[in-house]
């Protein structure tokens, strides 16, 4: 497994299964921060649109791996956003696509997936200040920020928040194969905020963390001043 990232850089480390409302949180949190967002399972499921398009079967560990092995994956910026390009493809158009969907978590039970990303990972936080979402930042990608969040749903909300995004995913399954893994399983880190979503917006949610993160002294940047014409 690669070493964690000695960064001095901050990053704020969002966990939480699917539709927990991470993505939406860790986005917002970003903007207000003025932080880099990277979307790790955006970058997961980016290997996986990419591994389907070379017809690879996702279920075949070895052939997943070589596939990482040999290709060319690198990391950039749209919007202040993570983007991984695969063999100078941005996937972002398909990331949500059903088979992307059904394949991403045996893709990304892959070990050497997990190496690879988890570096590149580590390489945006060695440039920027990031909220970082998944499954595992705060646990095993970066376990020595001190802040970490856990953002959770209930299964029923969760499964409404997807179909109102008129996708169909299966989320259940999802949460089972991301948990039940042996390689870095979702878990609550034990130094890890938990925040029940169902019930709050994401503004509230946000407010929570930043009220959190000012606790712990995190400064942050001033705003900046509406301009008037
Ligand atoms: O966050 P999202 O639902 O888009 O993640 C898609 C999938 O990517 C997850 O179901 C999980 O299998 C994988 N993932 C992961 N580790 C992360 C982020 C995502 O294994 N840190």
């Amino acid at each position: 497994m690669t070493a964690p990232a000695k960064s001095s850089r901050r990053v704020i480390a969002i966990d939480g299964p699917a539709a927990s409302g991470k993505s939406s949180v860790a986005r917002e949190l970003a903007k207000q921060l003025r932080f880099v967002y990277v979307n790790s399972g955006a970058m997961y499921r980016a290997v996986t649109w990419f591994v389907l398009d070379r017809g690879i079967n996702p279920r075949d560990a070895e052939a997943v791996t070589d596939a990482m092995e040999h290709a060319r994956i690198e990391c950039d910026l749209h919007d202040d956003s993570s983007r991984l390009f695969i063999e100078g493809t941005d996937p972002e158009t398909h990331l949500r696509d059903v088979r992307v969907n059904e394949g991403v978590s045996m893709v990304s039970s892959v070990p050497r997936v997990r190496e690879i990303l988890v570096e590149k990972m580590h390489t945006y936080a060695r440039e920027y200040d990031v909220v970082m979402e998944g499954r595992d930042i705060g646990s095993v990608v970066f376990p020595d920020t001190p802040y970490k969040f856990y953002i959770d749903a209930s299964p029923e909300i969760r499964s409404q928040r997807r179909a109102a995004q008129g996708q169909a995913d299966q989320i259940a399954a999802r949460d089972r194969a991301d948990s039940s893994r042996t390689a870095s399983p979702l878990t609550i880190a034990d130094d890890a905020r938990v925040i029940d979503s169902s019930s709050l917006t994401i503004e509230q949610v946000v407010q929570q963390i930043i009220d959190d993160l000012r606790a712990k002294g995190f400064v942050l940047a001033a705003r900046p001043q509406a301009s008037v014409a």
